[in-house]
C-alpha cells in the first residue's frame, strides 16, 4: 500500500505519518491536483509520467513532493544510512574551444593564463587525495585541440603505473565525442583504448540540459543531446559505469526539463549503466544573478521530481558544493540518499564565484541530525575500504 499524500506533510526523515503541517512555497499548479499523482509514486511500482512530472515541478507543495521522494528513497535504500566518497576533481587543462556561453573557467587556445597540467601536479593532487583517505578521481578539462588521443592514453597510463588502485572517473561525453571527431576513431574504439589504457568510469558532465534547442543557444560547441547520450550507452555497452548528471536553471522551460529525465530513464531502461545521478542550478558568472537565478525551492522541488521519475537510477547525490550543507542537508529528507564527494579541489563551480567547503566530520553532523549513519563508500556504492596506495 502506498504512502497517504492526500494532504500536505511536515517533513519527517523517519517516514512515520505526517502531523499535519503545510508549507506552500509558490508555483501555479493547485496542491489538489498532485496528492493523487504522489500518492501513486509513492507506492511500489507507480512509475512518473511526464505530464505529471511537469505538474510537480510547478506545484505549490514543496513538502509533500519532499515527503513522496522521501518513501521512494526509502523504499530504494531502507538502511538509515547516508553516503559520500572522498575523491578529488581534477582538470588536466582549462584550455577548450567549445566556448560555452555559461562558462566562467575555460581558456580560448593561445590564451595566456591557459594551462595543462603537469605529472608533477598530478602526482601531488593524488598523493593528497590518497593522505585524505580517498582513492578516486574525477578528471575532466577542456576541449584542448592539441591534446591528441594517444597524449591522453598515455596520460592514464602512467597514472595506472604509478597508482595501480587508483579508480579514474573521467572524460566526460563532451570530450569523448571531441578526442573521437579529432582523431577520425568511432566513440566506441576511443572508449576502449582508454579503458584498456586505464580509464574505469565516465562523468556525466556536459549534459546540461539534454534538448538540442537549449545547446544550440548555451553550448554549440558542444555534442548535442543524442550524442551525448550515444557515448553513454556506447560506454555502458562496453562495461563503462557511469553518472548521469543536470545542469538547470537557465533557458530552459519545465517541459525541457521533463525531456533530460526521459532521455536519462530510456536509457537506463536500455542498459542499466548509469550509477547516480546529480542536478545543479547554473551558477551565475561572478555570484551574482544576471541569468534567471535559480534557488534552493527550486533545487529542492527538482531534486525531489528526480527521485520520483528516475525510479531506475539507484542513487541521488546532493550538491552541496553548489547548495551549501544546509540546504543539502534537507535534501536528506526529499529523495537524497548520497552526500556525494568530499571533494580536494573543484574549479569550474569556485570560477563562477561560488565556494562551499566542508569536511568529513561536517558531513558526519549533517547526516547525524537527519538521524542518519554517514558511510565512506567508493564509486560503485560499495563500501569503501583503501585501495593500493602509491608505492612509498
Ligand atoms: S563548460 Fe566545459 S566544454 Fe564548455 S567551455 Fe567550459 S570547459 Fe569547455
Amino acid at each position: 500500500m502506498g504512502m497517504p499524500v492526500n494532504r500536505p506533510f511536515a517533513i519527517d526523515p523517519t517516514g512515520t505519518p505526517p502531523a499535519g503541517d503545510a508549507l506552500a512555497v509558490g508555483g501555479s499548479v493547485a496542491d489538489t491536483e498532485i496528492y493523487p499523482i504522489l500518492e501513486r509514486v509513492a507506492a511500489a511500482g507507480g512509475r512518473l509520467e511526464d505530464g505529471e512530472a511537469a505538474r510537480l515541478l510547478e506545484s505549490a507543495d514543496l513538502v509533500a513532493l519532499g515527503r513522496a521522494a522521501h518513501a521512494v528513497r526509502m523504499r530504494l535504500h531502507p538502511r538509515k544510512t547516508v553516503t559520500f566518497v572522498i575523491d578529488r576533481n581534477i582538470n588536466y587543462t582549462n584550455i577548450c574551444v567549445a566556448g560555452c556561453a555559461f562558462c566562467a573557467f575555460h581558456r580560448a587556445p593561445g590564451a595566456g593564463d591557459g594551462w595543462v597540467i603537469t605529472r608533477e601536479e598530478l602526482r601531488r593532487k593524488i598523493e593528497e587525495t590518497y593522505a585524505a583517505g580517498g582513492s578516486q578521481i574525477l578528471m575532466q578539462g577542456g576541449l584542448n585541440p592539441d591534446l591528441t588521443l594517444e597524449w591522453h592514453e598515455e596520460l592514464l597510463r602512467w597514472l595506472r603505473g604509478e597508482f595501480p588502485g587508483l579508480h579514474i572517473h573521467a572524460y566526460s561525453p563532451p570530450e569523448i565525442a571531441f578526442l573521437s571527431k579529432r582523431s577520425g576513431r568511432a566513440v566506441d574504439e576511443v572508449l576502449r583504448r582508454l579503458a584498456a589504457a586505464g580509464l574505469n568510469s565516465i562523468p556525466g558532465g556536459g549534459a546540461e540540459i539534454l534538448t538540442d534547442r537549449v545547446r544550440a543557444r548555451l553550448s554549440p560547441g558542444k555534442v548535442g543531446a543524442g550524442r551525448w547520450i550515444e557515448v553513454m550507452r556506447a560506454a555502458h555497452r562496453l562495461g563503462l559505469r557511469t553518472t548521469a548528471t543536470m545542469m538547470y536553471g537557465l533557458i530552459e522551460t519545465v517541459a525541457e526539463r521533463v525531456e533530460h529525465l526521459r532521455r536519462l530513464r530510456d536509457l537506463q531502461g536500455e542498459t542499466g549503466g548509469f550509477t547516480a545521478f546529480i542536478n545543479w542550478p547554473f551558477q551565475p558568472r561572478g555570484g551574482g544573478h544576471k541569468e534567471r537565478f535559480s534557488g534552493a525551492f527550486d533545487y529542492l522541488r527538482m531534486t525531489a521530481v528526480a527521485r520520483l521519475y528516475l525510479d531506475n537510477i539507484p542513487n541521488i547525490q546532493a550538491s552541496w558544493v553548489t547548495q551549501g550543507e544546509k540546504i543539502a542537508q534537507l535534501s536528506l529528507a526529499m529523495g537524497v540518499n548520497d552526500l556525494g564527494s568530499l571533494m580536494l579541489e573543484e574549479n569550474v563551480v569556485a570560477a563562477a564565484g561560488t565556494h562551499h567547503d566542508t569536511t568529513k566530520s561536517r558531513l558526519r553532523a549533517l547526516a547525524l541530525e537527519m538521524g542518519y549513519e554517514l558511510r565512506q563508500r567508493d564509486f560503485y556504492y560499495r563500501p569503501w575500504r583503501q585501495r593500493a596506495r602509491p608505492a612509498e
